[in-house]
């Protein structure tokens, strides 16, 4: 059986020893992967927000 990956952008087969099938595809995988971060991180702070609120109106501190 031949070993193989895939390219973590794309998914098509690329040899084991590497992680993407070019350099675009590294580029764009980052890319994507920043903003899914920041997207999660947005996302996070905003539950945290909402929590803080609803915490501080049931005790009444806000
Ligand atoms: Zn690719």
């Amino acid at each position: 059986m031949e070993r193989h990956r895939h390219c973590l952008n794309c998914g098509i087969s690329i040899p084991p020893e590497e992680t993407f099938c070019s350099e675009r595809c590294k580029d764009e995988y980052i890319k994507k992967r920043k903003r899914m971060l920041r997207i999660q991180s947005i996302s996070l702070f905003l539950i945290f927000l909402v929590l803080v609120i609803f915490v501080g109106l049931k005790s009444g501190i806000i």
